[in-house]
């Protein structure tokens, strides 16, 4: 019991003449006022989720209530971190056979406390997500911290809100604005809910029993619907923006693959004027969504992302970051390590390449939407030191310098003076050796690899290289350090290309040789959209930059023991004509209009999409006979949250075992007859059955 909010619902309800107890998931007292608080702090968890036992216990509570009605009821969270983070997942395996009952027994909580005869206030900080956005839509008025912010995730888990979301957010505020929420998964934050309507009033914590008064005597006013939030009650007007937002949603997610969004927009257009139909409608379409595959997968995606969450366990003992590289990746490495409240020291010989990373920093935490306080904050920790001062008081060195051995040898020969004792020093290489670079390394035991992704800001997973030295106790460091800033760490070990590029530019090689044999760029990128991919294997490898790329591919293709598509005389041309995709404006597609979206499959060969995937998939087995991770599930892992790898599908490895290894391998025998040896099945896919 820390923080603001207990300190408020712990002593002020008690000075207050309320008597405050703990049941179960929920605190509860009746403040002098005659108000009832009800606050979820949910046992042996540090953040809120919505679980049946919570909306039963809240059921009581409501129940209680009806018998003696108080003066108002109030329903805020006891958790710092924020108000909840939805309902709980891992109860939704528990109920596949049949999910209705557990909705209905939910909705006529959320019914029951929408019928209460008081005022219902939710007072929300932090993130108010899903289920518990839903339980704040119960409410008659919503009052917000600064900070507070709403979503409904649902739709990344192959759902649409099922606790009253759609027909209470439809309700409530612009019905396209709430379907836009819905249909994307977006946040709205403090300001934007408050503009939205989702919001009565923003408010400080001081302020919250005068904001809880205000809503009690009526005064908190609601602005009215607008003109064009009326016009959707009209069938006419509704069936025009359902028009545009299917159009819309079938390019970003595919009914085929995201059956959810489109499930969302037939509700709205059936039962957008009808409340009753559509609460029913809401609990049947969400029943059935649960047991689509596409939702079952993403819900093994939300718990690879957990299992990745449970590597960066642990103290990383880390109080100062010193990047040295302010280059692409140094840049937001450091940028990003400051808002997550690391004190970084920032080196690089370019004063120029300082002065870009720190106004890259300013941006990044604009893009974080941080407040002005907080990224005030970020950027006072995050200092550009030319001179190397803040190396000798660093706990963890990150190298970020350019890829040649001999300047990253350079670089840790000048460290072996400076560096503290127990520090850890960790490389961003992609191509390199982590054995190799080990042994210039100042203390081989305290070095390992640590390969962000490109854009760090937005790429969650980091690949921890564990080098033959590499103690383990630098390794738990170095992921817990990934937890710290908010990152996914997966444990490899030291190959070439790690996980993610071994698996990764194959793929993109053999997009190449497809080019080779006549096959268009468009043609390739359309097979692999299909599939699922966020993006086409030429346009990703335009996005990379061809010379990284380039370089990646040679080093890996050096190293392997295995061959793969040739590196194609196209590329080596592009790379010399300086044409290296997205950052030069031009690479295999022109990117002065912006990202190309390429939509075409005439004359795609019958095996485009195997000869695309199953090269991947192929490297894959390769890594768990080579042990290179312990377990198919951190590929999975790795490959959706470094390369948005099809999560539909639930991840390489998945796809594999559910389409079935045997006929996997027959059929890259069969591309092998017909496209060569770089085909041949791995030995290790007898690894996964
Ligand atoms: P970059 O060329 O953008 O930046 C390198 C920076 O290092 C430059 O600003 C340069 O001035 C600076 N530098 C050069 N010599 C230095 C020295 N002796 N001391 C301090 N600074 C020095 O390179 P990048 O793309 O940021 O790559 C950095 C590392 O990250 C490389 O090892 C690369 O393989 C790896 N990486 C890159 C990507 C990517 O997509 N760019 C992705 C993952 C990993």
């Amino acid at each position: 019991m820390t923080g603001p909010v207990m300190e408020f619902l712990g002593e002020e309800l008690r000075e207050m003449g309320g008597a405050g107890t703990r049941e179960g998931n929920w605190r509860s007292g009746r403040d002098a006022n005659g108000v009832l608080w009800l606050v979820m702090d949910c046992e042996g968890s540090g953040t809120n989720v919505i679980s049946r036992k919570v909306l039963e216990e809240l059921n009581a509570h409501l129940a209680a209530a009806e018998r003696d009605l108080p003066k108002a009821l109030v329903i805020r969270s006891a958790k710092d971190g924020g108000f909840a983070a939805g309902a709980d997942i891992s109860e939704f395996k528990d109920v596949a056979d049949d999910p209705e009952t557990l909705l209905r027994e939910g909705h006529a909580v959320f019914d029951r406390l929408a019928a209460l005869k008081c005022p219902t206030i939710c007072v929300v900080h932090g993130a108010c997500l899903g289920g518990g956005f839903e339980l704040a839509l119960a409410c008659d008025y919503r009052i917000g911290l600064c900070g507070a912010s709403f979503s409904f995730p649902e739709v990344m888990l192959g759902l649409h809100p099922g606790l009253g979301g759609t027909f209470r957010s439809l309700n409530l505020i612009d019905p396209i604005e709430a379907m836009t929420l819905m249909l994307t998964g977006k946040t709205a934050h403090t300001k934007k809910a408050k503009s939205l309507g989702l919001l009565d009033a923003v408010i400080e914590e001081r302020h919250v029993a005068s904001a809880v008064a205000a809503a009690v005597a009526g005064k908190l006013k609601r602005p009215e619907p607008g003109l064009k939030a009326r016009a959707m009650n009209y069938a006419t007007a509704r069936g025009y923006a359902v028009r545009q937002m299917r159009a819309q949603t079938e390019k970003k997610a595919p009914k085929e693959h995201y059956p959810a969004p489109h499930a969302m927009i037939d509700l709205w257009e059936k039962h957008g004027q009808d409340r009753k139909a559509m609460q029913k409608a809401e609990i049947k379409s969400f029943g059935s969504l649960l047991q689509t595959q596409t939702s079952q997968n993403l819900q093994r995606a939300f718990f690879l992302r957990q299992r990745l969450r449970g590597n960066a366990k642990g103290e990383d003992e880390i109080a100062h970051v010193h990047v040295i590289g302010a280059g692409a990746m140094g840049a937001e490495i450091a940028a990003m390590s400051a808002i997550r409240g690391k004190r970084v020291t920032l080196g690089d010989t370019s004063p120029e390449a300082l002065a870009r990373a720190m106004k890259l920093a300013y941006e990044i935490c604009g893009s974080k939407h941080l407040g002005s306080l907080e990224r005030r904050d970020a950027l006072d920790r995050l200092m550009p030191d030319s001179k190397g001062y803040g190396i000798g008081a660093a706990d963890l060195v990150i190298e970020a310098g350019p890829e040649r051995m001999e300047i990253k040898q350079s670089i840790y020969a000048d460290l072996a003076k400076r560096l503290k004792k127990g520090a850890i020093l960790a490389s961003n290489t992609s191509s390199l050796s982590v054995d190799a670079l080990a042994g210039h390394a100042p203390v081989a035991a305290n070095f390992a690899g640590l390969h962000f992704f490109n854009p760090v800001s937005k790429i969650d997973l980091v690949e921890v290289i564990q080098g033959a030295k590499t103690s383990k106790k630098t390794a738990a460091r170095l992921a817990a350090f990934c937890g710290a800033i908010k990152k996914l760490p997966v444990h490899v070990a030291d190959y070439p290309g790690f996980l993610v590029n071994r698996a990764l530019v194959p793929y993109m090689m053999e997009a190449m040789a497809l080019m080779d044999e006549g096959v268009s760029k468009e043609v390739i990128d359309t097979a692999a959209l299909r599939f699922g991919m966020p993006m086409g294997p030429v346009t990703l490898a335009d996005q990379v930059g061809l010379d990284i790329g380039l370089h990646v591919a040679v080093s890996l293709s050096e190293n392997l023991e295995k061959p793969m598509a040739p590196i194609s005389d196209r590329l080596r041309a592009k790379v010399a004509a300086s044409e290296t995709g997205k950052k030069a404006g031009k690479g295999f597609y022109d990117w002065s209009q912006g990202t190309p979206h390429p939509d075409s499959d005439e004359g795609a060969p019958d095996d485009l999409t195997d000869r695309l995937i199953l090269p991947m998939l192929n490297a894959c087995a390769e890594l768990l006979r080579k042990d290179v991770v312990k377990d198919p599930d951190d590929i999975d892992a790795a490959m959706i949250f470094a390369t948005g790898w099809a999560p539909f599908r639930g991840g390489p490895m998945h796809y594999a075992r559910r389409r079935g290894v045997p006929e996997i391998v027959e059929q890259l025998k069969r591309l092998e007859k017909a496209h060569g040896e770089r085909f041949a099945p791995d030995e290790g896919w007898d690894r996964l059955k």
